[in-house]
């Protein structure tokens, strides 16, 4: 197997960050030492940590860091905004400001939500037994820097009536680089695409379905079908098990990823990817990637849980650590093209969970009534990492 060197920035943010980072890196160092990698971890602050000593959530310095790595890893950042005092600042020096600039800066525009039940976790998934059938593991990609949030919008008084507009603009290339990211995702799985939109009604969706077809000329071995919104919103709670991988738009991405996030059990449980350019893939438009990696078939990302900063739980040792541990995972498989690496955090964190251990959120009858605690969770996974037979 060969040797590899992983520079990660990590930023462990704010609230239950540093400790469920804490537990992402252990675990990460233990795959270095089983698989033979070096990983290097350089710190990056954001959000009120980095409010705190620089007055700001986010500095150049932290930025120019985080860009220079071959990945970001990121816990949560934010507070508790009634009593937080960063949350006094103006909305630019606040901590949020802070992730969505580093967003922007890193050019990640395809966000990947995988959306799995483990089946050590069926009971707290709220369909019925008959819907989870043989369970389900899906990957959402939501297009995550255009469209109606990115938009011009206005609120006027016309004729003496208030009217707000919003618009929801892409152009063809913003769909083509995604489309592409959904294909290539669907190649190394099932090879099935759903791409979603309202085609019906929307000028917008009709240039998105146009578009992921002209793509899908060169993704030939991948079956492509398009289901509208409305219809997708549905389907993902009557029979989520069809769905394979569904790419989507920002808005509807946002609100089917969160209706099919509450199926996987727990929010503790739900790592996520934010990818930019594909440094192997056509370039759209002259494109450059914003990483040039060595690994042909690797590409620069964020990775963090789908959960925020839990000030309520903040300290108490009992954070679920594991979406933050799968999202180091997602890091391995997109980022340095380690799929055994990868695979090999998701079982020892299936064989954790089979073996009845379980933090608070996920606290059932199979643990026998024991809580395990944050430090102790990473602990477990990390020694259950085991090379591929
Ligand atoms: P939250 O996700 O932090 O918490 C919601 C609930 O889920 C809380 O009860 C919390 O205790 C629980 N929870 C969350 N993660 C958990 C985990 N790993 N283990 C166990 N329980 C967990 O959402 P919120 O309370 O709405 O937001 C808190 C702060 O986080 C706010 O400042 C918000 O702006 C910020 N936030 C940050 C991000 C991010 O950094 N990407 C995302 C969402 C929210």
């Amino acid at each position: 197997m060969k040797s590899e060197k992983l520079q990660i920035a990590y930023i462990d943010g704010d609230g239950i960050g540093p400790e469920i980072i804490t537990e992402a890196r252990k675990v990460l160092t233990r795959m270095a030492d089983i698989f033979g990698h070096q990983i290097t971890f350089v710190p990056v602050l954001m959000g009120g940590a980095s409010i705190d000593i620089h007055g700001e959530p986010l500095t150049e310095e932290a930025i120019r860091i985080a860009r220079s790595a071959d990945a970001v890893l990121l816990g949560a950042i934010g507070g508790d905004a009634m009593t937080s005092p960063w949350y006094q600042l103006p909305p630019q020096l606040r901590p949020e400001a802070g992730l969505l600039r580093l967003r922007k800066e890193l050019g990640v525009f395809a966000n990947l939500r995988p959306v799995f039940l483990y089946n050590e976790l069926r009971k707290a998934c709220p369909l019925k037994e008959e819907i989870i059938g043989d369970g389900f593991d899906m990957i959402i990609v939501r297009e995550l820097t255009g469209g109606l949030y990115f938009g011009e919008r206005q609120t006027i008084i016309e004729n003496g009536v208030r009217k707000a507009v919003d618009t929801l603009v892409y152009d063809e290339n913003e769909i083509r680089r995604v489309a592409q990211r959904s294909f290539l995702i669907a190649m190394d799985r099932k090879k099935e695409l759903v791409s979603v939109d309202k085609a019906n009604v929307l000028d917008s969706s009709r240039l998105w379905r146009t578009v992921v077809n002209e793509v899908a000329v060169d993704y030939p071995e991948v079956k492509l079908t398009h289901m509208l919104v409305d219809n997708c919103a549905m389907q993902l709670v009557m029979n989520p098990g069809q769905f394979d991988v569904i790419l989507t738009e920002n808005m509807f991405g946002d609100i089917l990823s969160d209706e099919a996030s509450v199926l996987s059990g727990s929010i503790g449980m739900l790592p996520s990817a934010s990818l930019g350019s594909p440094a192997f893939a056509k370039t759209v438009s002259g494109e450059k990637s914003l990483h040039e990696t060595s690994r042909s078939n690797a590409v620069f990302g964020l990775y963090e849980p789908c959960h925020g900063s839990a000030p309520d739980i903040a300290g108490l040792d009992i954070a679920n650590p594991l979406a933050a541990i799968l999202s180091a995972a997602m890091m391995l498989r997109y980022s340095f093209a380690m799929e055994a690496e990868a695979t090999a955090i998701e079982t020892a964190v299936g064989s954790v969970l089979r073996d009845g251990y379980r933090t608070k959120d996920i606290i059932d009858t199979d643990s026998g009534g024991k809580v395990t605690a944050t430090g102790e969770m990473g602990s477990l996974v990390a020694a259950r990492i085991a090379l591929p037979q």
